[in-house]
């Protein structure tokens, strides 16, 4: 929820914030609700006939199996994976870090020879000495199936599953690199989804090893129609799928105290949606992102799964209702009814829709100062306030923090508070009943996803 600046005053007024002496007044707030030049100017660059090229040059190689031919120049993953390659050095040349990121994957459930797992991997270097090391990750899986996983030499034109998430994200990449962020970008289409998530798996594990900050990762994968399977139409949302804590973890003393706390709904990857959702519905109105609570659908998985399994912040994006003819279908008539994954099913200007939003959440995080770290509420003694403490950020365009907050039950913040350059600030309500997040504020008046206080009996802690 984003409050106008007029209800943000009223609401600091009756919360006493800003009833100071008229001599001492409370520091000026950047204008949070102000949609930002730049934004705008990228989700109103995102281009459906590009996207729409896009897809059906990846439809044209017949197959993108992940073990099908690679010496063709016309047909199969290799030709698939070198074009994708060269489009993203065309478009973003001089400021995109395009690299192949492979590995030899052994005999496995789903592979039957050792095969080269190739991901596309577009770097946009942040331009902000502090916050380059901080890095967004948007992807899709330029690999496709057929009805039997093992079939790598049929057609399987993959066009919604998912040209649609690889087109998008090759649209963001080309776009977003006309222009600079603070922190680092990442736009990668990757390997093996269809075989077991390997391509994501592997670039997961790396940046694990490396301790890599990636402070987010968005998944797009069949965000291609709008159609469900009973052909009602519906353009005007995305499903955005975000898990609360994963339950294949070990969990860390962070995690259960989360958990002990009433604060399952407030781990990483839910403050993650938030602030898509916030940011996506802001930039890109009357198209709605629908938050569900949960990792992935019932029977299927997704790139992000890696990632959440290594303790990082992931979503991922998928259409309203899906038509199960669709994908995963070798093309055939079933009477009169065409089966399988192709172009004449896509809604090309959807795919732009959930691009337009991918845009906005990827150029807010990145423009954004970090999420604030050591966020505590202090719990030295019995009182019915609440006391919050931070880590001071140390970005240069840092302006102060906001505190956000909802009732235990709400899931989405109903109110927020500009408190300035401090690094502890008290609340009225008490800590109790109520969840709070800290957030940082740029000068321009970004905001960074909110973090949620631990209880901690002592500052800094
Ligand atoms: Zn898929």
């Amino acid at each position: 929820m984003q409050f106008s600046r007029k209800l943000l005053l009223s609401l600091m007024a009756a919360t006493g914030a800003a009833s100071a002496a008229p001599a001492a007044p409370a520091p000026a707030a950047p204008d949070t609700a102000a949609r930002q030049a730049q934004v705008d100017a990228i989700v109103r660059a995102i281009s459906p006939q590009r996207i729409q090229a896009r897809m059906e040059k990846l439809v044209s190689f017949g197959t993108r199996h992940t073990m099908s031919d690679t010496v063709s120049e016309t047909r199969g993953i290799g030709a698939a994976r070198r074009w994708i390659k060269s489009d993203l050095e065309r478009c973003g040349a001089g400021k995109l870090q395009v690299r192949f990121d492979g590995h030899l994957h052994p005999v496995d459930k789903r592979i039957t020879t050792p095969t080269e797992i190739v991901n596309v991997v577009a770097t946009l270097p942040g331009t902000q000495a502090q916050s380059v090391d901080r890095m967004y990750v948007v992807s899709g899986h330029y690999d496709s199936r057929r009805t039997d996983v093992m079939d790598f030499t049929g057609d399987s034109p993959g066009a919604n599953d998912d040209a649609s998430g690889t087109a998008a994200v090759m649209e963001l990449a080309c776009v977003m690199a006309q222009y600079k962020f603070d922190a680092t970008l990442v736009f990668m289409t990757v390997a093996a989804e269809e075989q077991g998530l390997y391509g994501a798996g592997d670039f997961a594990e790396k940046a694990k090893q490396k301790k890599w900050n990636i402070a987010g990762m968005l998944n797009n994968d069949i965000i291609g129609s709008s159609m469900n399977d009973e052909g009602k139409r519906d353009n005007t949302q995305v499903r955005l799928f975000a898990e609360g804590v994963p339950a294949d973890q070990a969990f860390s003393d962070e995690q259960k105290t989360l958990v002990r706390t009433g604060g399952e709904n407030d781990s990483i990857t839910r403050q993650l949606a938030r602030f898509v959702k916030e940011t996506g519905e802001r930039y890109v109105p009357g198209f709605k992102v629908t938050i569900v609570n949960r990792r992935d659908r019932y029977l299927r998985g997704g790139d992000h799964s890696p990632f959440l399994d290594r303790g990082y912040a992931a979503v991922r994006f998928t259409e309203p209702a899906e038509d199960f003819n669709h994908q995963h279908q070798d093309l055939r008539k079933e009477g009169n009814v065409q089966i399988g994954d192709l172009m004449q099913f896509v809604d090309v200007d959807y795919v732009a829709q959930v691009a337009r939003v991918n845009a906005a959440s990827l150029a807010t995080l990145a423009l954004a100062p970090a999420t604030p770290s050591k966020v505590g509420v202090i719990t030295a003694k019995l009182d019915n306030h609440t006391e919050l403490a931070w880590a001071p950020n140390t970005e240069p365009d840092l302006a102060g923090y906001r505190i956000v907050w909802r009732d235990t039950t709400a899931p989405l913040w109903t109110g927020s508070q500009y408190v300035g350059n401090v690094t502890t600030f008290t609340m009225p309500q008490s800590k109790d009943n109520t969840i709070f997040g800290v957030q940082a504020v740029d000068k321009d008046g970004n905001v960074s996803p909110a973090a949620y206080p631990l209880p901690s009996r002592q500052y800094g802690k």
